[in-house]
């Protein structure tokens, strides 16, 4: 059977127009997002590149093949862009640039009104270069990214083989022989492209859901104005760390952390120097800590820490560091930062649940409080 490449063509736009406005619809309107605006980029301009092609054999031949090469690389730069921005690491202009640049000088020179492959190693190499550009990008995101990174890296990494294969039969056999034809010619590759297009719009979609789910579950667990873990968010981390404790049988210690006078700080020199002050504890623990350590706001002025590994000398150790810290900022728009009392519980095999821990850590902190403040004390 052989193919119509036209037709084909005709049915890659259809395809390529419904993914552009469904993939704008889903995924770009609601996330905004720097990759899927790239993604919708290089749809349109495949789709613009494949319908240029379109032109081929009539006497608008000579400009429209070039431009049909030259959207088409500057799609694939699109694509390598797109990914480049799910690290935050955007190509420069003159880098997207180049390769459209080097296929329109290498197209404008091969005869373009008689030859419909002006261009073509050039074309083809360019294709390859940048989709596996592409496919290296994804493949090097941090492993936690997400679960598709691996599947659409190895798609990118097929399709820059297959472009890489295309530009070599090209060279070797010319576009006319049967292999190339066959195998490597404008009707396969259409087709192929249609049926990438789709599972790539369709995983890039299930990426932006990925991560709006996963900015929103950060955002349920943060504490707006200190970015520490707020109360859920710490309590369900210390719970599973707390069975883990208990389960290897290594020790651990829990603080209640509590600013002294802090509603003088607000009464005396506003809500705002209160916040401040809250910041500064909260940078004070975090620059202390270990990157093991949880810590999190409890609520008002009151933080807590989990200390997995801490027996509570150790922990004592560590909280007279994060006063000493906070004694040591220099005052914050004219008014010194407040201090702070603590009280320490072990929480370790034994020691209970996380809330008779935290129960004992108050009973603490309350002894800490009525002994005159600035101190820690432990539970009995
Ligand atoms: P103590 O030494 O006994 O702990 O005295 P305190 O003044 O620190 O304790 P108290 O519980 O009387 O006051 C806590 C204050 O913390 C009251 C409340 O207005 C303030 N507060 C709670 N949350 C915030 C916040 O997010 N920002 C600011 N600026 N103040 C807060
Ligand atoms: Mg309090
Ligand atoms: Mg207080």
């Amino acid at each position: 059977m052989m193919l119509d490449t036209a037709t084909l063509r005709v049915a890659f736009a259809a395809v390529a127009l419904t993914l552009l406005v469904l993939f704008y619809l889903v995924s770009f309107r609601r996330t905004r997002s720097a990759y899927s605006a790239w993604w919708c980029a290089a749809i349109a301009l495949f789709l613009a590149g494949s319908s240029a092609y379109l032109l081929n054999g009539t006497s608008h031949q000579v400009w429209a093949n070039p431009l049909g090469n030259i959207l088409a690389v500057l799609g694939a730069a699109g694509v390598w862009a797109g990914a480049r921005s799910l690290r935050a690491a955007p190509p420069r202009i003159w880098q997207l640039a180049a390769g459209p640049a080097v296929v329109a000088a290498a197209s404008a020179v091969d005869h373009p009104g008689s030859n419909h492959w002006a261009g073509g190693p050039f074309f083809l190499a360019l294709m390859s270069l940048l989709i596996g550009l592409s496919a290296v990008e994804l493949w090097r995101l941090p492993p936690a990214y997400t679960r598709l990174q691996k599947s659409l890296a190895l798609a990118a990494g097929f399709v820059a083989v297959y472009y890489f294969g295309r530009c070599i039969i090209f060279i070797t056999d010319g576009p006319l022989g049967h292999v190339f034809t066959a195998f490597f010619g404008s009707a396969p590759t259409t087709l192929l492209t249609m049926m990438l297009l789709v599972v790539v719009s369709f995983s890039m979609a299930a990426l932006s859901n990925e991560q709006v789910t996963r900015e929103l579950r950060a955002r349920a667990t943060q504490d707006g104005l200190t970015g520490l873990l707020n109360r859920t968010g710490f309590l369900d981390l210390a719970a599973d760390e707390l069975r883990r404790l208990d389960r290897t049988g290594t020790a651990g210690s829990l603080v209640l952390a509590d600013l002294d006078h802090f509603k003088e700080v607000n009464d005396r020199h506003g809500h705002a120097a209160g916040d401040l002050a809250l910041r500064a504890f909260a940078a004070a623990c975090t620059a202390t800590i270990r990157s093991t350590d949880l810590v999190g706001r409890y609520g008002g002025e009151e933080f807590i820490l989990l200390l997995p590994g801490a027996e509570p000398d150790q922990a004592e150790a560590l909280v007279q560091q994060i006063s000493l810290s906070l004694a040591a900022t220099e005052p914050l728009q004219g008014f010194r930062l407040p201090t702070a009392s603590y009280g320490i519980a072990a929480a370790g095999p034994g020691s209970g649940d996380l809330e008779a821990v935290i129960a004992s850590a108050d009973a603490a902190l309350y002894r800490a409080k009525s002994q005159g403040r600035n101190r820690a004390a432990r539970a009995h």
